[in-house]
This record gives C-alpha cells, sequence and structure tokens, in this order.
C-alpha cells in the first residue's frame, strides 16, 4: 500500500485521528523499517558525562541560568567503565552526551574516544553541543564515528526564540550539522515536538529538513515541560495550530520520519517512555524506530542529568536497564543487533565517495 506523502498528505497524517487510518500509517512505517533496516533493533548505551552547559535553552534543565541542580563532569575513567559495561552489554556503540560544556576539553575528549576505541572497540557517538570545526575534526581523528546535534525546529523564529546563540556569536547549530558528514560522521538529528507555537507546517518543514539533509539518525521525541525554564512558564497556546506535546504526535513524526528517510537510523526515545513507561518504547519500535538507547549513566549522576523531570528510569542500575529493554525488545519478537549498527544511508555514501567501513576515516583527514 503506498500512502500520498506530498505537503497536503503529510499535513493531513499529522492532523489525522481516526485510529483505523492510524493504523495504515503505522503499518506502512512497520514494513518500510523491515525492508530497509531490518528486524534487529541496535542499542546505543547512553553515558551522560557532564550536565554543565553555558548555553540558555529556554526548554532545558541544564541551562546556565537553572542553579537549582547540581553539576557534574565524569573523569575519563568513570567513562572508560561505562564503555566497557556497554561492550560486555553486547552493545556496539557508546553515545557520550553533555551540556555545552568547555571543562570537556577538544584534546580531553580526544584522548577519552581515542582509549574507547583501542582499549574497548565500540563504535563512539558524541553529542557534545555546538563545538568549534576544529574540535569536531580532532574528534573524528581520534575515531568518533557519529556526531548527533538536534536541530530541535525548522522554524526559524522559534529556534532563535528557545536557543539564543551565545553572546557574540552567529547561530551556529545548522552550519555544523551541515559540517558532520564531510568530516565523516554519521550525523544524527532531530526535533522536538509541541514546543510552545509550534505548528503542524512547521513539522512538515522538519520532515522536508530532514531529507534535505540526507541524515543518517533522526530523534525525535516528545517536548516535556521543565518548571525551571522559560518554557516552562509559557502562557496558553493558541488552539488548533498549536502542536500537542503527546506520544501520538511522537509516533506520527517517527512513522513520517521513516517512510520519507527509509534507512535512517531511528531511535524508540527516553523522552517517549517517560509519556509512557509501560509500552512508550515498543509503540516507537512497531512505528518506525529501529534504536533504543539504554541508560548506562552512573546512579549517582543520572538523577542529575534532569534535562526534564520525572525522566524515565532514573534511579535503574545499567545491569537493570539492560535487562528490561533486552526482554521487551525480544517479546516483541525482535533481535538485538550486533555491531556497531551503521545506517544503509551511511554504506551508501561511503560507497560513492570511496569509504570502506564505519571506523574508517575519510580521506585528507589522515590517521589518528
Ligand atoms: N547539549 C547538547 C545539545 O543541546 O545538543 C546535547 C544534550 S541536550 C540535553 C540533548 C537533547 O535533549 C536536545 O537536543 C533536546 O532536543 C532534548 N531536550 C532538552 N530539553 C528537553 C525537554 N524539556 N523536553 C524534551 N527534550 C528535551
Ligand atoms: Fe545545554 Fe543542550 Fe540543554 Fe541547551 S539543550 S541547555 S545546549 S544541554
Amino acid at each position: 500500500m503506498t500512502l500520498t506523502l506530498d505537503r497536503p498528505g503529510i499535513l493531513g497524517w499529522l492532523r489525522e485521528t481516526d485510529g483505523a487510518r492510524l493504523e495504515e500509517l503505522w503499518r506502512a512505517a512497520d514494513g518500510v523499517r523491515r525492508a530497509h533496516v531490518g528486524d534487529e533493533v541496535h542499542l546505543r548505551g547512553l553515558v551522560e558525562i557532564s550536565n554543565h552547559c553555558l548555553r540558555q535553552c529556554a526548554y532545558c534543565g541544564l541551562r546556565a541560568d537553572n542553579r537549582e541542580i547540581t553539576r557534574y563532569r565524569m573523569t575519563a575513567d568513570e567513562i572508560l567503565a561505562c564503555a566497557k559495561q556497554a561492550r560486555d552489554f553486547g552493545y556496539g556503540t557508546v553515545v557520550l552526551q553533555s551540556g555545552e560544556d568547555e571543562g570537556l576539553t577538544r584534546d580531553g575528549v580526544a584522548d577519552i574516544v581515542r582509549r574507547i576505541k583501542g582499549e574497548v572497540g565500540v563504535a563512539v557517538t558524541l553529542s557534545l553541543g555546538e563545538r568549534t570545526l576544529d574540535e569536531l575534526r580532532a574528534w573524528r581523528e581520534a575515531g568518533a564515528d557519529r556526531y548527533l546535534l538536534r536541530f530541535e525546529t525548522s522554524n526559524p523564529d522559534l529556534f532563535s526564540r528557545m536557543h539564543p546563540p551565545r553572546p557574540g556569536k552567529r547561530p551556529a547549530r545548522m552550519d555544523l550539522l551541515r559540517a558532520l558528514a564531510p568530516l565523516g560522521y554519521e550525523a544524527g538529528s532531530g526535533v522536538m515536538i509541541g514546543l510552545p507555537d509550534q505548528s503542524y507546517e512547521d513539522l512538515a518543514n522538519d520532515l522536508d529538513l530532514f531529507r534535505e539533509l540526507d541524515l543518517d539518525m533522526i530523534g525525535v521525541g516528545p517536548f516535556i515541560v521543565h518548571p525551571a525554564t522559560p518554557f516552562g512558564k509559557a502562557g496558553p497556546a493558541q488552539p488548533g495550530r498549536q502542536v500537542p506535546a503527546t506520544e501520538l504526535m511522537t509516533y506520527k513524526m517517527i512513522a513520517l520520519a521513516r517512510l520519507l528517510c527509509p534507512d535512517a537510523n531511528i531511535p524508540s526515545t527516553t523522552a517517549l517512555a517517560t509519556l509512557n513507561l509501560d509500552e512508550g518504547r515498543e509503540l516507537g519500535l512497531q512505528r518506525g524506530a529501529n534504536i533504543v538507547m539504554p541508560n548506562l549513566t552512573p546512579p549517582e549522576y543520572r538523577a542529575l542529568y534532569a534535562i526534564y523531570p520525572a525522566k524515565a528510569c532514573i534511579r535503574e542500575t545499567a545491569d537493570l536497564c539492560n535487562r528490561c529493554i533486552t526482554g521487551r525488545i525480544h517479546k516483541l519478537g525482535r533481535e538485538i543487533g550486533r555491531g556497531p549498527g551503521a545506517s544503509p544511508n551511511l554504506r551508501r555514501r561511503h560507497k560513492t565517495a570511496g569509504f570502506e567501513r564505519v571506523t574508517t576515516r575519510p580521506r585528507g583527514l589522515g590517521r589518528p
């Protein structure tokens, strides 16, 4: 069955409320997921390495102005221990995520990446915010495979209200995002759904931008209000225009992203599990997603990485998260993916550009 995915068709699906019609969307997305990325669910071990942040994002609890949280930064040895745990659980990738933290220096992060690649041997994804091209190049040369940087919304007015540039600097996010693939990274991006004043047209534009950027990874999750942020105090939105920050809208975006970017890796996110702990992750996986990111952050830091309140699983240990998530995936009749789990998109791009493997460096960047 082919669905109409021109602009009116996409807007129709984004506004669809009929359960039987939506079943068609879920079925189509699940079929495309199976045909393009298979039944394997790849696990990426998430390590939240620092909650220091110098930015003032209007939506996020880690913003610099939030004095209500205790800040931490993990040591290199603590991060290495988490990466070893990822390998021991059979995960092919470790994702190092943080606020925009200048305490995580170019050389410090490069050393950590080099040690993970040398001593542990898993793929490394970085998600450390807007960093300089020099830093991104150094981390790629040290062996980092992927970089995640959500553009958050394709609406430039909304973006400038919610993600002000650093004082005296130009907005950098889109330029950095476009620089990732030429540096040899697998490029990941994504958006939040249900931001104040976000419209259905904005979401349709987000989907267009996913396609235009030829992303290897696409992460979409509901916006969750944090009371200690400017967006936690936002006034009432215009009814009819405002996209709701719901599970249903998130599934629709996952399904449409899968149909429009069939080869991308798409996670079923923690934010989705936060809205529906019983089956949010499972429904994401049945409606187009093929990735889950079990949390490996040590329990003493987990609760401090409070980007939004009541985050799913903040009190669990890595071992419990691993058993819970693998059990849920097996119950769906899906397999756990082995190896780094690069997107077929990247393999196609590398073939045309003369690359061979996910860990192979692009020509011209040299050896680590
Ligand atoms: N600092 C890096 C950055 O901004 O790219 C990486 C860490 S940041 C916490 C990771 C993602 O969390 C952001 O890209 C954003 O989409 C998401 N996030 C932040 N606050 C959120 C909120 N209140 N609700 C849902 N997602 C949120
Ligand atoms: Fe910092 Fe990222 Fe949160 Fe913005 S979204 S405040 S950059 S951690």
